[in-house]
């Protein structure tokens, strides 16, 4: 019987309790000196559940490396001045280092307005126009969360990307173009794919390298992946499943994906918990640029 084959899995919750890990350390090396703990402030707009679960996993991580955490709660109907002074006032506040604006935001809100409103070296997601423009010119910066996350579990376990053909479907601002930069920065020869693709399965085909951040479960068939790429799944839907029971899936057909791939992200686990990981990196890299720390 011929045999079959597994990839390896990415394990981003691995990998991201040891950036956590990093993390703690310095941050305790800066308190046990006398300076103050580093601060984010979230703000969270609205009663969605998934944004409410996600606020609430961010506020616990912050509290395991040390991070202050301030939340501002409004409600569904708070008005685009209501959440303007609140970045004002976060953005002149001493014990602020970091501001996130949980995404996404009831539609009657800008969030363009809402994110520009945010002083760029406290911009903890790293999607203010200027950290953008800092990532696209590639000089140092805040660089968006889920992106930055992917990237370090690619080199953490040593995937070549120069001269590889990178492929990404999806082109947000929040994942696809800033992954897409990151990896040609890279040196990776890269893809970009969207809705008016046309044979999006022959692009997938040719990717030594896939990133999938679409929002549409299991979109990625395993018939699509070239033999021994690596795939990284951003994708995250709940579904339930049977018995009512909640089931957690990404953007790839997982099952059908690992028996062709070499490496792969799972879904939960992969780049999720490396997007939070990364978020408490750049609140404590603002802190120590702030505090003149090193
Ligand atoms: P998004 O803003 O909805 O973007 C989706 C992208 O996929 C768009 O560029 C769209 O193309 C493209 N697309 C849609 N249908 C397509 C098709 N049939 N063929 C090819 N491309 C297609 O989504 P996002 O914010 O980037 O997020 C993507 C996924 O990642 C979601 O499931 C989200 O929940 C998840 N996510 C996870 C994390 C994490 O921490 N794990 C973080 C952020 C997001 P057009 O531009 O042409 O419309």
């Amino acid at each position: 019987m011929p045999e079959t084959k597994t990839a390896e899995i990415l394990d981003g919750k691995a990998c991201a309790a040891e950036t956590r890990g990093g993390l703690k350390e310095r941050v305790s090396a800066h308190t046990e000196k006398g300076n103050r703990a580093p601060g984010l402030a979230v703000v969270l707009v609205g009663d969605d559940s998934a944004s409410e679960l996600y606020v609430k996993n961010k506020i616990t991580a912050c509290k395991n490396v040390g991070i202050e955490s301030f939340l501002h709660k409004y409600p569904a109907d708070a008005t685009q001045e209501e959440v303007m002074k609140c970045i004002k006032i976060l953005n002149d506040s001493d014990t602020v280092d970091g501001i996130l604006v949980q995404l996404p935001l009831p539609k009657h809100l800008s969030e363009s307005e809402i994110l520009e409103a945010m002083r760029p070296d406290k911009d903890a997601d790293g999607l203010h126009p200027y950290n953008l423009g800092l990532l696209l010119t590639g000089k140092p910066g805040l660089r968006p969360c889920t992106p930055a996350g992917v990237m370090t579990l690619l080199d953490k376990y040593g995937v070549k990307l120069e001269g590889a053909n990178a492929v990404v479907i999806g082109r947000s601002n929040l994942v696809g173009k800033p992954v897409a930069l990151m990896l040609m920065q890279k040196n990776a020869t890269v893809t970009i794919c969207h809705s008016r693709t046309k044979d999006l399965k022959e692009v997938v085909r040719n990717a030594d390298v896939l990133v999938v951040a679409i929002g549409k479960s299991k979109f990625v068939q395993g018939d699509w992946i070239k033999p021994g790429a690596v795939v990284i799944d951003v994708g995250i839907h709940y579904t339930k499943g049977d018995n009512e029971k909640s089931v957690i899936t990404g953007d790839v057909d997982y099952a059908a994906a690992s028996s062709v791939a070499r490496m792969i992200t799972p879904v939960p686990g992969g780049v999720g918990p490396m997007t939070v990981a990364q978020l408490l990196a750049n609140t404590v890299c603002s802190y120590e640029k702030r505090l003149g720390l090193n």
